[in-house]
């Protein structure tokens, strides 16, 4: 076991108590980049789940009721908090995540920038007066929490992903039930024992944790129970699709951030260096485990040559190993399923005629680390041009021209991000226009801010975090009709 920080916890959270599962089994957190076992965390399931609803239920009355500015403060002060014990936080999340400390540092920043904002946003939902369809009326509305909400996070982001959900939610007024993945509820409870340090009152948020044969159960308690009245997830399209079929049941709201396949396209026009600056980010950042990373990399074929070797040179010099090594760029991948699945796609792509530039094998420092990985050759055929690579793994192809490089962008059923590097504004509007995605990246490979909207269209999803837009999918709109305002008797 190593040694934690005293604020972290390895018990849920509910109804303001840390507290261990009614049948007292537990799931190992293990450092992916050793196998180490970190802490262990309850096995919880459906009863500990509607005990969770339940806790939230009786916190909403008076949650709601506060004022937008009185749960701004405690937002604020939940922010400040996760920013004071950032070096802490980061090393958690690398032990328990594997990604290298300074993009854990770089999320915990990103993190609480969704605290911060929606804080802010929270005193902004503002409603509307409408000019009446009688003179002796008056239409209002207004914008509403909805009650008790579920959060369903992924791994590969354990805390931003929290905060990207929780902080809208309760800034609107919600209170909420937050299953986090099984690989990183560490990271999930220490936030958690955070909020509970900034003032958040018993039952507002709460968390539930559980092993990858637990979700199920804990994700049917949230969509079937009256209570809940709105679920926000991230993770893959499978599940989503499952919770969605699932939430239609009594019309439960759900928002989805699933899979992308994203295409990072480089035109001739553009400046190499910056597109080279790009895929680093875009590709080898959190070993290419991020659902807006370039899955598919389109090289006009005038400077395709040029562009792999040059490629190949720097993906070459990435630096790999655990994350707490001051040297490490990329760390391990999450487990050996992922790896699995690496190994799989890179592996039918070179049965199909891909060819290997870089890379291409699990990684000699063992474990679950991967080689940093050039391929060329790519084509529609290959399964990693329809499924997510979730990998270091830069698959590149090449295309003729701006039409044929958007008819290659937008054939996947995915439409998350998209990105392209051109120095030619025509043509910058053209292909931002033409691509079937939520986000475009133009000349970067960095979108994520906590002030732009994020989420996809086609099959990555439905709604959209951060942002004005993020406290949207967390309100209902109520409208009043005030009738009989007519003349004076
Ligand atoms: P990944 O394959 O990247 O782990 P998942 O979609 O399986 O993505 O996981 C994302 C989140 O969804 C995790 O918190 C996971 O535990 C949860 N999850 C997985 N299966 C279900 C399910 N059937 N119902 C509810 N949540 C689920």
């Amino acid at each position: 076991m190593v040694k934690l920080p005293e604020f972290l916890k390895t018990d849920c959270y509910v109804g303001g108590k840390w507290v261990a599962a009614s049948s007292d089994k537990r799931l190992d957190v293990t450092d992916p980049a050793t196998g180490d076992v970190l802490a262990s965390v309850p096995r919880m399931g459906a009863e500990e789940t509607d005990a969770a609803i339940a806790a939230a239920h009786a916190a909403f009355p008076d949650w709601s009721s506060r004022t937008a500015a009185e749960r701004a403060l405690v937002l604020q002060k939940w922010a400040s908090l996760v920013r004071a014990h950032a070096d802490d936080l980061a090393r958690l999340m690398t032990q328990e995540q594997g990604k290298p400390f300074a993009e854990s540092l770089g999320e915990i920043e990103y993190a609480a920038s969704f605290l911060s904002w929606f804080a802010e946003e929270g005193r902004r939902l503002y409603g509307d007066i409408i000019p009446p369809h009688r003179n002796d009326a008056r239409i209002l509305v207004t914008r509403n929490p909805l009650g008790v909400v579920g959060g369903i996070t992924p791994w590969n982001f354990p805390v931003a992903m929290v905060t990207r959900k929780a902080a809208p939610a309760l800034a609107a007024g919600n209170c909420m039930v937050l299953k986090p993945a099984e690989a990183t509820p560490l990271s999930a409870l220490a936030v958690a024992a955070l909020g509970e340090m900034a003032g958040l009152p018993a039952g507002v948020f709460n968390v539930v944790t559980g092993a990858r044969e637990d979700a199920p159960a804990i994700g049917k308690a949230l969509v079937d129970s009256p209570l809940v009245r709105k679920i926000g997830f991230t993770g893959s399209t499978a599940v989503g699709k499952q919770l969605m079929r699932d939430c239609a049941g009594d019309l439960t709201k759900i928002s989805l951030e699933l899979g992308g396949n994203a295409a990072f396209i480089v035109f001739d026009d553009a400046d190499i260096e910056a597109a080279l600056d790009g895929i680093q980010v875009c590709k080898f950042r959190n070993s290419g485990q991020t659902c807006i990373a370039a899955n598919r990399i389109l090289v006009q074929e005038s400077i395709h040559d040029k562009f792999v070797a040059a490629l190949s040179a720097r993906a070459r010099q990435i630096q790999v190993g655990h994350g707490l090594e001051k040297a490490t760029e990329m760390g391990p991948l999450v487990d050996e399923r992922g790896l699995e699945k690496v190994e799989r796609l890179v592996a039918d792509a070179t049965d199909k005629g891909a060819k290997i530039h870089l890379g291409g094998k699990r990684h000699e420092a063992g474990g679950t680390y991967f080689q940093p990985t050039v391929m060329t050759g790519v084509s529609t055929e290959m399964d990693l041009a329809h499924e997510e690579l979730f990998g270091p793994v830069a698959a590149i192809s090449t295309f003729r021209d701006e039409q044929d490089a958007i008819s290659m962008a937008n054939d996947t059923p995915y439409g998350l991000a998209g990105y392209f590097y051109s120095r030619d504004v025509g043509r910058i509007f053209r292909v931002a226009d033409a691509l079937e995605v939520g986000i475009v990246g133009v000349n970067t490979g960095l979108i994520s801010t906590e002030v732009a909207p994020f989420g996809g269209v086609k099959e990555s999803g439905i709604g959209r975090e951060g942002s004005k837009y993020g406290i949207d999918d967390w309100t209902e709109l109520k409208y009043i009709c005030l009738a009989g305002l007519g003349a004076a008797a």
